[in-house]
């Protein structure tokens, strides 16, 4: 193993947030029945013709500038030729020589291009009668609009694969281009991979694999062709430039084709299709929509929030999780224990029902709320302890806070009189006790604390009940 190196490049493909498709106006909506979202554009009937989507152009172009990529000013659309059930024009649309963007990053990671396409339809093979002698196709996916991000074989080992897909996916979820969901296959990772003995400059021979749609995935994928390939080299074999698929059933990659060269698709420019023309005020409005990056966001938050880096970063894991901790601490004041609620008890209360962290506009509990139940424990209104009672509270009725203090008499009690009958009434329910302790088992101390907590339903001020405890049991 230490006597090779992984050389590693992805290709991503990502579908774009536009509710109508590339080239036509039938939704994008995933899960809806069998073809429900076609027409014969993308249908591919003879005849029947494209006409650009501008808002999937301006959510590439966003990307883009969110991927530090130089947007070109005129890039080319192109049709890649190959046979597929599911692609019924016999041809994709996508861009080719010129691609709409070229040369960003991801992190350390290089981008190549960027470039816009459209989506083929699927090919269903399971889950239908008499579907092992048949192929049942849905074309609701046809035409959809995506981009692919081409990064240089910048990566070395799998877990810095993982990582530039986990910055890829927070970046265009933050830019709200792409839902990132890859399970839905909104977001696709292909893998090239070739090994190399270490400290040679020359890269390997590849393979590309396919169809892997997981993080888990991607590594497993990883790390079983750069096995297989440095045991293929070990053993005098050479690797064979191919497309090989991720079987995750069996967790191996299988050999699928061998690789296309780009002549086999005879690429040539779209006919029905102008060039596509960026200007600079497109670019510029895009710009202006890009809000704070996730990274930035991290560092601002260590800065102004005096968070550690591990907070931050379970703070920004997505836009809507760090919008609603700002809010909280503007509502509060209070940004560490604002911290503290949103990585305790609030990611607990959405993970136990399933509350999406993408959108927590939903919640029941709001960052007022929160702010507000904060502020309610700063002030001495109620305990910590009660907090929590009333947190829950709050995730069940989604009431405010003070409302539930107030409906369930929560208030915190620090009345000098109420707090003596409370210690009155425990010494005089443990006279023996007492007694003990005045004759020097002190150790009592912590019992009797207990008890007037306990009656008070833990809403006695602590630091009284010691006082008011103290004076009783000395006999003042
Ligand atoms: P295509 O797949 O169409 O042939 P490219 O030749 O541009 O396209 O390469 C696609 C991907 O393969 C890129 O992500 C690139 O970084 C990666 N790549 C190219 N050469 C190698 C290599 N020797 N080892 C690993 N990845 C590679
Ligand atoms: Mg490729
Ligand atoms: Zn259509």
């Amino acid at each position: 193993m230490t006597r090779y190196e992984a050389v590693i490049g992805l290709e991503c493909h990502a579908q774009l947030l536009t509710h109508s498709k590339l080239f036509c106006s039938c939704s994008t909506r995933f899960g809806d029945p069998p073809n429900m979202n076609t027409c014969p554009v993308c249908l591919g009937l003879p005849g029947a013709l494209p006409v650009l989507n501008r808002s999937a152009v301006a959510l590439a172009v966003k990307a883009a500038l969110g991927l530090n990529c130089k947007v070109n000013a005129l890039s080319q659309w192109a049709r890649k030729h190959y046979f597929y059930p599911d692609l019924p024009k016999g041809y994709q649309i996508t861009q080719y020589d010129r691609p709409l963007a070229v040369d960003g990053s991801i992190g350390k990671v290089r981008v190549e291009r960027i470039h816009i396409e459209e989506d083929a339809g699927r090919s269903l093979h399971e889950g239908f009668p008499d579907s092992d002698k048949y192929t049942f196709l849905d074309f609701n996916r046809s035409g959809v609009p995506l981009i692919e991000i081409v990064s240089c074989p910048d990566i070395r080992s799998s877990d810095e694969a993982v990582d530039c897909l986990a910055r890829l996916k927070e970046i265009l979820e933050y830019l709200d281009v792409c839902d990132g969901n890859m399970e839905e296959g909104s977001l696709r990772c292909d893998a090239n991979v070739s090994v190399r003995p270490a400290g040679e400059a020359k890269f390997g021979t590849r393979t590309e694999v396919k169809n892997i749609n997981s993080f888990r995935f991607v590594r497993k994928a990883i790390d079983f062709e750069v096995h297989r390939q440095i045991e293929a080299i070990e053993s005098g074999e050479r690797v064979v430039q191919e497309t090989r698929l991720w079987n995750s059933n069996t967790e191996r990659t299988v050999s699928m084709r061998g690789k296309e060269e780009a002549h086999d698709y005879r690429y040539f420019p779209e006919p029905d299709l102008p060039p596509l023309l960026i200007d600079d005020d497109t670019v510029k409005n895009a710009q202006r929509s890009i809000t704070e990056m996730p990274e930035a966001r991290r560092e601002r938050f260590v800065r102004d929030y005096a968070l550690s880096g591990y907070d931050a970063q379970v703070l920004t894991a997505t836009r809507a999780l760090s919008d609603f901790f700002e809010e909280t601490v503007r509502s509060s004041g209070q940004p560490k224990l604002a911290a503290n609620w949103i990585m305790g008890d609030l990611l607990r209360s959405c993970k136990d029902s399933g509350q999406d962290l993408k959108d927590l506009s939903r919640s029941a509990v709001s960052p007022a709320m929160l702010g507000e139940l904060i502020r309610l424990v700063e002030t001495g209104a109620i305990s910590g302890k009660t907090a929590k009672t009333v947190f829950d509270e709050m995730t069940r009725t989604g009431k405010p806070p003070a409302a539930i203090v107030e409906e369930k008499g929560l208030f915190r009690i620090s009345d000098p009189d109420e707090i003596e009958r409370l210690v009155d009434r425990v010494t005089a329910e443990n006279a023996k006790t007492v007694e003990q302790y005045r004759a020097g088992k002190t150790g009592a101390f912590g019992f009797f604390v207990g008890r007037v907590m306990e009656l008070s339903g833990g809403r006695a001020d602590p630091s009284k009940v010691d006082d008011a405890l103290r004076k009783k049991l000395a006999g003042r």
